[in-house]
């Protein structure tokens, strides 16, 4: 009997990939819904789906009749340029996810849903005991996981390689160990100085104004709606459901506006980098985001390079004013932008200022590192956390939900992720100095509300690459140089030199 082969050519390969992309896609929509709308009832059943799931993917992925297709399919000279490179991405990850056997995707998909669940409980009722347990469990998976994957020096460099392709430990601990004593230098300069006048921030800020006001932010800056939504979630994040369909999420915080504005901001700079992908390359590589670290970049570069200057809030400071008349009516662009480039040590990350932000991430990243090695049991962890808060920022933890417990990423199972908030900051700083330098009044159109060039300056030199090419590479192209802590740098000093006259 003649067996009818069903991979071909590229095609084939396309057609397959394609389909594996929309159980994703259907696996992202059923972790939407739990962190969005899910009641407590339906999370056993739910875990059970997104596992089931997550097992299908990964036993179509890892299928060996579509690996040794793969590897023929690399050697065919018929392909072009962009079709040869995502077959090349393809194998990778199929080389990596084949590391892994299939209960054990499906145990750790479960296991994080419900981690977060736990998570969810355990942060709103300020009770670490009820999340403990499930973070061991995660950390053990994750422990198997970098056994699975192999590694050379350091576990968490196989950990790292998920979020961050080719990073590794040695690299990141120089990369603190060169970026903390400048920061501190300049923190230190910052306290020595009189703060800005921000006492119009401690009032209450409704929050059916503040969701206006971040929808029509959503609007100015270029989010399309026809493609995506927000909605409101414990932590805010964004997630590809598909193609045409980019959603984000915020949380609200009626004492503190800055929550919400910024928050938008950030999942909207990872929103537009998602809705910029090319369509074309949907569930291919070409189509789909370089790494956590460029993303982040794109995150952290509207939040902070555009959501923290002067021009931005000249456009959108009489649009924030008509939804917060009486609470702004005294308050001017220069006292406004002030405020809320208030250089303070806090307990929150994601509240945090550009400067002290990244002690979060070096607490959080030497704490994963410890973690992972066994060096730090799970009991200890609140208490490493607040030792290193009181050592780094000079701040008391008061309570663990604004401790240890307010950042989501480890109950899903991101072990490795935090740097890549540090490494997108300094990517951000390094694009943003590039793209200015090849543009003409970029402030003066930021200004005026016309984000179109910027746009379209990120689409040539970021979005366009999909994955085709590694992070750095994708540094290089676009600013002429590797990755270096000197652009965040001289951005930074130049920004407060001038905030706080030092
Ligand atoms: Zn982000």
């Amino acid at each position: 009997m003649l067996m009818k082969n069903k991979f071909l050519s590229y095609p084939d390969y396309a057609k397959y990939m394609l389909d594996v992309g929309e159980l994703s896609a259907s696996a992202s929509l059923l972790q939407w819904d739990q962190e969005v709308n899910l009641c407590s009832g339906g999370v056993s059943s739910r875990a059970r789906q997104i596992s089931t799931l997550s097992g299908i993917i990964h036993e179509r992925i890892t299928d060996d009749e579509f690996f040794s297709f793969i590897k023929i399919l690399q050697g065919d000279k018929t392909l072009s340029k962009t079709e040869k490179s995502n077959v090349r991405v393809t194998l990778r990850d199929i080389e990596r996810k084949r590391k892994y056997p299939k209960d054990f995707v499906e145990t750790l998909s479960e296991t994080s849903s419900y981690a977060f669940m736990a998570w969810d409980k355990a942060r709103k009722e300020n009770d670490f005991g009820l999340y403990a347990p499930w973070l061991s469990k995660i950390l053990d998976l994750k422990k198997r996981e970098a056994d699975f994957i192999g590694f050379e020096t350091h576990p968490y460099d196989a950990l790292l390689d998920e979020f961050e392709p080719g990073m590794h430990v040695k690299y990141l601990d120089s990369l603190f160990d060169s970026l903390i004593p400048p920061l501190e230098k300049l923190i230190d300069a910052i306290s020595a100085k009189n703060p800005p006048e921000k006492t119009f921030l401690n009032q209450v800020f409704e929050k059916d104004a503040q969701w206006n006001f971040t929808m029509d932010l959503l609007k100015k800056i270029g989010f399309d709606f026809t493609r995506g939504r927000q909605d409101i979630s414990s932590h805010p994040f964004t997630i590809h459901l598909g193609e045409g369909d980019v959603r984000i999420t915020t949380r609200i915080d009626e004492n503190n506006i800055s929550e919400s504005v910024w928050s938008s901001i950030h999942e909207a700079g990872h929103a537009l980098y998602e809705q910029g992908l090319d369509l074309l390359g949907y569930s291919l590589p070409a189509g789909e985001a370089a790494s956590l670290g460029i993303h982040e970049s794109q995150s952290r570069l509207w939040e902070n390079q555009v959501g923290r200057s002067y021009a931005f809030w000249e456009f959108f400071l009489p649009f924030l004013r008509k939804y917060f008349p009486h609470q702004l009516a005294n308050v001017s662009l220069e006292t406004f932008y002030g405020a809320i480039n208030h250089v303070k040590p806090g307990l929150i990350r994601t509240n945090a200022d550009e400067l002290t932000y990244h002690f979060h991430i070096k607490i959080r990243y030497e704490a994963e590192k410890e973690l992972i090695t066994g060096n730090l049991a799970v009991r200890d962890l609140p208490d490493y956390w607040n030792e290193k808060y009181l050592r780094y920022l000079k701040i008391n933890v008061k309570d663990h939900k604004t401790g240890v417990l307010q950042d989501v990423h480890w109950s899903h199972g991101s072990i490795g992720y935090f740097p890549t908030y540090t490494l997108g900051s300094l990517y951000a700083a390094q694009i943003y100095e590039a793209c200015l330098s090849q543009t003409e009044n970029l402030e003066s159109d930021i200004s005026g509300g016309n984000f179109m060039m910027l746009q379209h300056w990120l689409q040539n030199a970021v979005y366009r690459h999909g994955r085709h090419k590694y992070s750095n590479e994708i540094c290089e192209m676009a600013t002429g140089k590797p990755l270096s802590i000197d652009s965040f740098l001289k951005y930074a000093t130049s920004k407060y030199n001038s905030i706080y006259n030092l």
